[in-house]
């Protein structure tokens, strides 16, 4: 059956337009329009989206502040522990907590579509190519085909594989670690065997990166292994310091070159910026109370690494996670882009190719910014943002 609109990936970027239909009263106009939601993984149960064993980088409010109280997700409020985090919503949880609240508002979508029989959620169904019409979109995959005239793309990201621009580093991580591990499994716990075995051979580890993601794994390794790791055998590196998070208000006197002050909130660095043990993690290591952590700020040099065999974890940030696009002659379709992010269009809010808006194709979530001034707005805003009312509208 053609749909008016399919959503490629069910993770909280899709959820936020679900929770911004439902805070704008228009729940029932979006479910009734006709709606397919393809999402790859197996099923509700196996949804993990954020399950990482760390902090959040952002309060529990930016994910409560977006869900209307009296509305179709009111249910998942009233539970005494999200009441208990609505009392203190600068908070920062675990996001293991918050992806099994995330979870129960899915739940709550894929409950209110059951009413709509236009709309579906499906799991296990991967969209390997998209194929751009006069009309519409054809998602395409090993389970069939289906057409709508508008498209949002809520993949995410994955681990970047690493970018080493310089020729001989490269060869050097090709020939001694063709299989570095990824910040993303180490943070879901995935990596805790291999990491104590290497730690009890006296290898040493490197974590390649500067961002939320590499002090979040320097946290978590001092965490799950502190004591078993040997001073100065846990070495971070990062081609600039990362900047800091910090409150509205600080001084212009505190600030550093390159931070960043958000002109909504008035936060310090609020999109980039390290906050709270991540934050924590990398002012203990400069003032040295981590004596097994060494950061080396710098071009990154893994040529005096070679001999030790540390093993090697990749936390250098995330890329886009995109099905093959096609353009209406079947040519390939190469997105805008700005800072590893897709760029939108900034009127109609359409994904561009070549400066022009594609009509009807919208992205959402990571790897899909928004643009406030010098700002790219990353993560923090699905549920309240201004994304996924701009969709909504152009959509309803
Ligand atoms: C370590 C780490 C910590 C983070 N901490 C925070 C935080 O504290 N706060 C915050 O707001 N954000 C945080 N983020 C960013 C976070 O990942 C996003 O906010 C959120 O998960 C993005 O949601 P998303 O829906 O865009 O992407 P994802 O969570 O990646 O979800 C995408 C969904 O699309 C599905 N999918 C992908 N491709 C296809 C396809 N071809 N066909 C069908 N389905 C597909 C996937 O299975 C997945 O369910 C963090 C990220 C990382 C890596």
């Amino acid at each position: 059956m053609d749909r008016l609109l399919q959503i490629i990936g069910f993770g909280p970027a899709a959820l936020g337009l679900f929770i911004a239909a439902d805070r704008e009263r228009q729940l029932p106009a979006l479910l009734s329009l006709g709606i397919d939601v393809h999402e790859r993984s197996p099923s509700v149960a196996q949804w993990d989206c954020l399950a990482y064993d760390i902090q959040a980088n952002s309060p529990i409010q930016d994910f409560l502040q977006g869900i209307r109280p009296d509305g179709a997700f009111a249910e998942c409020l009233r539970q005494s522990e999200v009441r208990d985090w609505l009392q203190d919503p600068s908070r920062i949880l675990q996001l293991e907590s918050i992806s099994a609240f995330l979870r129960q508002l899915a739940q709550v979508v894929i409950a209110v579509c059951a009413d709509h029989p236009a709309t579906s959620v499906t799991f296990g169904r991967r969209v390997d190519a998209v194929q751009a019409s006069d009309s519409g979109f054809i998602c395409q995959g090993n389970w069939g085909r289906s057409f709508s005239r508008y498209l949002v793309l809520a993949c995410g990201a994955r681990g970047r594989p690493l970018q080493l621009t310089c020729a001989d580093l490269r060869q050097t991580v090709e020939r001694h670690w063709p299989t570095p591990l990824c910040s993303d499994g180490v943070l879901r716990g995935q990596a805790d065997a291999q990491l104590r075995d290497a730690v009890g051979q006296g290898r040493q580890i490197l974590v390649l990166g500067g961002s939320h993601s590499a002090f979040s794994t320097v946290e978590y390794l001092l965490r799950r292994l502190g004591s078993e790791l040997a001073p100065r055998s846990l070495h971070v590196l990062c081609r600039k310091r990362p900047g800091l998070w910090q409150v509205p208000g600080t001084p212009a006197s505190q600030l550093l070159p390159d931070d960043v002050v958000d002109t909504v909130s008035g936060e310090v660095n609020r999109f980039r910026g390290l906050r709270g043990k991540a934050r924590q993690t990398l002012l203990e290591v400069e003032s040295g109370r981590q004596p097994a952590v060494v950061l080396h700020v710098g071009e990154p040099d893994l040529e005096p690494w070679r001999l030790a065999a540390p093993l090697l974890i990749n936390a250098t940030g995330y890329e886009p996670r995109m099905p093959e696009l096609r353009d209406s002659l079947g040519q390939p379709m190469a997105l805008d882009t700005w800072q590893d992010n897709h760029r939108k269009h900034p009127l109609t809010h359409e994904l561009t190719s070549n400066g022009q808006p594609i009509r009807g194709l919208f992205g959402t979530g990571l790897g899909f910014a928004d643009q406030q001034g010098a700002t790219i707005e990353v993560g923090v805003n699905f549920f309240h943002g201004r994304c996924a009312n701009n969709i909504l509208k152009a959509v309803l």
